[in-house]
């Protein structure tokens, strides 16, 4: 079963928007999977945007994930990385649609409030990265299988 990497960053935990979105995914038909609230390790923040570290917003971006706990979760279900983008909206959350997280929560793109895993294989390594296997319940809802 597909799985998706999101965090919600310090700015919506700080504005207290950690239900709204954890509401959002499980609405949408995804399984919470993995679950913790942190302080970023600046070694895990840089690994973790490594691909970035050339652009010029690079240090402020560690600078602000490093600076209050962040929501780390893995959602689970049928193409969820991709929905899970489109349920979180364009990075400059100016652009971002109404009814998309970043859409109806933020105006900056330094303060965006989540991120999503941007393809399968992205998914799996922050996956790798943010979590141990324990942390994460690999377990089949007892329900009928039509149930979404
Ligand atoms: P996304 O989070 O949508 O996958 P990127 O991977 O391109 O976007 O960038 C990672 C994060 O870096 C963004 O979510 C945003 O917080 C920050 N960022 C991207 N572009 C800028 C920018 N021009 N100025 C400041 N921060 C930026
Ligand atoms: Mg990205």
């Amino acid at each position: 079963m597909e799985r998706t990497f999101v965090a919600i960053k310090p700015d919506g935990v700080q504005r207290k928007l950690v239900g709204e979105i954890i509401g959002r995914f499980e609405a949408k038909g995804f399984t919470l999977v993995g679950l913790k609230q942190m302080m970023v390790p600046k070694e895990l923040a840089e690994k973790h945007y490594e691909a970035l570290n050339d652009k010029p917003f690079f240090n402020g971006l560690i600078e602000f994930i490093t600076s209050g706990p962040v929501v780390a979760m893995v959602w689970e279900g049928d193409g969820v990385v991709a929905s899970a983008r489109k349920l979180i909206g364009a990075t400059n959350p100016l652009a971002s649609e109404p009814g998309t997280i970043r859409g109806d929560f933020a105006v900056n793109v330094g303060r965006n409030v989540i991120h999503g895993s941007d393809a399968l294989e992205t998914a799996q390594r922050e996956i790798a990265l943010w979590f141990s296997e324990e942390q994460l319940s690999d377990w089949t809802p007892t329900m009928m299988p039509w149930i979404h």
